[in-house]
């Protein structure tokens, strides 16, 4: 049997360890990537500490998956050999759930299958996914481009795409991390007037040179009153996962104003009652998207140059990357290369 190396989690709270394993083949419905490149989201630790219910170990995380199709299994239409794809959060979905039935597939209610927590993801050689998990990278996007974009790209592009706000809307983007600095590409290239709030100045440089109209230093100005001198945000995309960070710019939102929550903050926000209702303004979380999505934020990037900024690890040094990615110093989002 021909084998392959990928680094697996044995159990929760495992290290992550690199071991060499057969090559998967792929069932009715679903293909097998060569993969090149994989991102290190912070969602992996679902995985790695065992917070996702139900997972079954040894399992390989990862769900920002970019390769070529090198075996497509029976009944696989549309999909050919050789053909570049990404896989993200959405890999596969019930088909037959409420949620499914209305073409809503990132809810699924019955069996969501997110690659990396349902069953093997990208930090390997090959995995396998349900052709219905595939989204068609353009010649345009590198393996190690369109990787990020598949769960950290497809998640603030398409909350953004969503959030109701027009061309020339204020839209600030919370934290300038993994997801920020891909969120102010993103709502700078749609047309948005867009802020980036971050704490101290270090960041503004770069925030600017993403597309950024204006900076708001957290630390040192009050954002909720910096954000009422430009008229009140439409939608403030909340990136952190600190909930106080979130509380503080509630009252910068205008009227019909949206928090939309990309980060999984640990603590409860503090909201006040009465502005939610008297301007008609709302807090919302959303959930990536679909694979089509995924293509989107794919076509759209090519198209206007929005691009992670990535540190690359090969991926014999998953764990370091890992850990690189969970400390918060990774510039901005890490990524694993198979050197394929
Ligand atoms: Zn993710
Ligand atoms: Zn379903």
């Amino acid at each position: 049997m021909s084998k392959m190396r990928a680094a697996q989690i044995t159990r929760p709270k495992g290290p992550i360890e690199i071991v060499e394993r057969e090559i998967p083949q792929p069932g009715a419905g679903w293909v097998r990537i060569k993969v090149e490149a994989c991102g290190v989201c912070h969602s992996d630790a679902m995985t790695k500490e065992g917070l996702w219910p139900g997972i079954e170990y040894p399992r390989v995380p990862g769900h920002e998956i970019a390769g070529v199709i090198d075996a497509v299994g029976t009944t696989v239409v549309g999909w050919t050999l050789g053909q570049r794809v990404g896989v993200g959060w959405h890999g596969g979905h019930c088909g037959y759930c409420d949620s499914c039935r209305r073409g809503d597939f990132v809810t699924c209610q019955i069996a969501l299958q997110v690659p990396g927590i349902a069953y093997d993801g990208g930090y390997a050689e090959y995995m396998i996914a349900p052709a219905s998990a595939l989204a068609s990278i353009p010649e345009g996007l590198s393996a190690l481009d369109a990787g990020p974009l598949m769960c950290a790209g497809v998640t603030t592009f398409n909350s953004l795409r969503n959030s109701g706000a027009r061309p020339g809307d204020v839209v600030a983007v919370l934290g300038i991390g993994g997801l920020g600095h891909l969120g102010v590409q993103f709502a700078a290239k749609m047309g948005f007037k867009t802020v980036a709030i971050a704490r101290g100045m270090d960041k503004e440089p770069l925030a600017r040179k993403l597309g950024a109209f204006s900076y708001i230093d957290s630390k040192a100005q009050d954002p909720a009153a910096e954000l009422l001198k430009l008229g009140g945000a439409k939608v403030v995309l909340a990136t952190v996962t600190n909930g106080d960070a979130m509380s503080a710019v509630l009252g910068g939102l205008g009227v019909n104003g949206k928090l939309v929550i990309l980060g999984a903050a640990a603590e409860p926000l503090q909201v006040a009652g009465i502005p939610l209702l008297l301007g008609r303004r709302s807090i919302l979380g959303w959930p990536s998207g679909s694979s089509i999505d995924s293509q989107d934020t794919l076509a759209f990037s090519n198209l206007t140059g929005v691009r992670a900024m990535n540190e690359i690890f090969p991926l014999e040094r998953a764990a370091e990357a890992y850990e690189h990615m969970m400390s918060g110093k990774a510039r901005f989002r890490a990524v694993l290369t198979t050197g394929r």
